[in-house]
């Protein structure tokens, strides 16, 4: 997760650098930055629950439409992501002030507290009832395992078919570290069925049967 934090910052200052540019070619001036923020946190109060249980909803039940057609000897597979998926970091955007700290970050995901998405867990809770596989891919980076493992068991997520980290020594986005995981799934024989998460990273490439995208407009990942 780090590592790709990192380049987000970049990111989001090159794309608030060209969005400037152009607001101020067409003689206006961009949103306050507090303004911006305190929509984020009115929309994180409200919609932002509501729209990301209807998608949650969506996911229960395709899970129970594709189980119910399963052909003999298949192997379905979930794959959840960790962070704003399965739990919520919001407790760590309001620390750091919608904004990023790589220290603080580490310690956040040390304290293994993040709060369960319940919606979300509902999804997960239905893979396992229809003995779809659970697995998490998350871009955390394995050094984070004990404290990420510690977190799954204590929002009653604790049991799983894998749970898949970033490598320590991976410099590649978090995206593309995510789709080669989903090709390396499909190539052993899991039918990816379902693919949740709240970045575009989580989802882009392919390699699953349904991709439902999560709300985030609070941070972007590559
Ligand atoms: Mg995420």
């Amino acid at each position: 997760m780090l590592l790709p934090m990192k380049r987000m910052v970049l990111l989001m200052v090159l794309v608030i650098g060209s969005s400037r540019l152009g607001a101020q070619e067409a003689g206006t001036e961009p949103k306050n930055l507090e303004v911006v923020k305190n929509e984020l946190r009115v929309y994180h109060n409200g919609p932002y629950v509501r729209q990301m249980a209807a998608v949650a909803a969506q996911g229960v039940a395709w899970l129970e439409e594709r189980a119910a057609r399963a052909r003999p000897g298949e192997k379905l597979a979930a794959i959840f992501d960790l962070d704003d998926t399965v739990w919520s970091c919001w407790a760590f955007d309001q620390a750091v002030d919608m904004g990023f700290d790589e220290g603080l970050m580490e310690r956040y995901m040390l304290l293994a507290n993040s709060p369960v998405n319940a919606p979300v867990r509902e999804v997960v809770r239905t893979a396992r009832r229809l003995r779809i596989a659970v697995i998490f891919l998350t871009g955390r980076n394995t050094r984070f395992r004990a404290a990420t493992e510690k977190n799954l068991r204590a929002v009653d997520c604790g049991e799983y078919t894998a749970l898949l980290m970033q490598p320590a020594d991976y410099h590649g986005t978090t995206g593309a570290f995510k789709l080669r995981e989903r090709e390396r799934l499909s190539r052993e024989g899991w039918a990816i069925v379902l693919n949740m998460g709240d970045q575009n990273s989580d989802l882009a490439g392919g390699y699953a049967e349904r991709a439902f995208k999560l709300p985030n407009p609070f941070y972007l990942i590559p």
